[in-house]
């Protein structure tokens, strides 16, 4: 059996259609079991060091950013290599624009690197990543349920096409606005959190 880590990125965590649509596959636990689940925010140092293979990558600084503005769920799985394979196909591609039509990512991701879920992608790499973050979570305990429904709208191909347009420098303005408002809608954040999810989705767009 391998182990590997999970995250729900802020694009899942507060975007509740989509966190329930994801939290409907994970639920499942169709070829794997799901051993953890909490609510974290990571201090930069770990973000730095879990992708320190994308150090010196232009969106690295966007990146490290949009994995600590917030606190995200962090869990742990075991299954095995063929099943975590598995789970990374369904998961789908990094890239928004290169995930596979009917994947996690290209269902509820929005644009770029603002990919929903993190998981690893090998019992290798997934050994690695549980004993770095078992260093600040506690990976041994589900301490969260999430919802399998939500009564939010889910804005995500909105989102896309109006993210797409930013990043090609058409009616950036108004676009990001709409954004921002349909972020607002599919989550209950307020205030500062709202602002940071703001700021690290239209950060995935320069
Ligand atoms: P994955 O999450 O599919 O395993 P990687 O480990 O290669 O992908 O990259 C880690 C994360 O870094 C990605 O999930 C994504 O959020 C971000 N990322 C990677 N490559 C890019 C890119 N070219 N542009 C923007 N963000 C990226
Ligand atoms: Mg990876």
């Amino acid at each position: 059996m391998a182990d590997a880590l999970l995250i729900f990125k802020p694009d899942a965590a507060y975007r509740l259609a989509a966190r329930a649509g994801i939290w409907r596959w994970l639920a499942t636990e169709r070829e794997w079991k799901l051993q953890s689940l909490e609510w974290f925010q990571p201090p930069a140092s770990l973000i730095e060091n879990h992708y320190d293979f994308l150090q010196g990558r232009p969106f690295f600084p966007w990146l490290v950013d949009f994995m600590t503005a917030l606190p995200v769920v962090v869990g742990r799985v075991t299954a095995s290599a063929q099943s975590l394979k598995q789970m990374r196909y369904e998961l789908g591609e990094t890239q928004i624009a290169k995930s596979r039509p009917g994947s996690l990512r290209e269902r509820y991701g929005i644009f770029g690197g603002l990919n929903c879920l993190h998981l690893s992608d090998a019992p290798e790499t997934g050994a690695a990543e549980v004993k770095r973050w078992s260093e600040f979570v506690q990976l041994d305990q589900v301490k969260v349920q999430l919802e399998v429904e939500s009564d939010k709208l889910d804005h995500t191909y909105h989102l896309r096409s109006l993210a797409t347009q930013v990043a090609n420098g058409i009616h950036v303005e108004l676009a990001s606005k709409v954004i921002g408002e349909l972020l607002a809608e599919e989550s209950e954040l307020i205030g500062d959190q709202l602002e940071a999810l703001r700021r690290i989705t239209l950060g995935a767009l320069s």
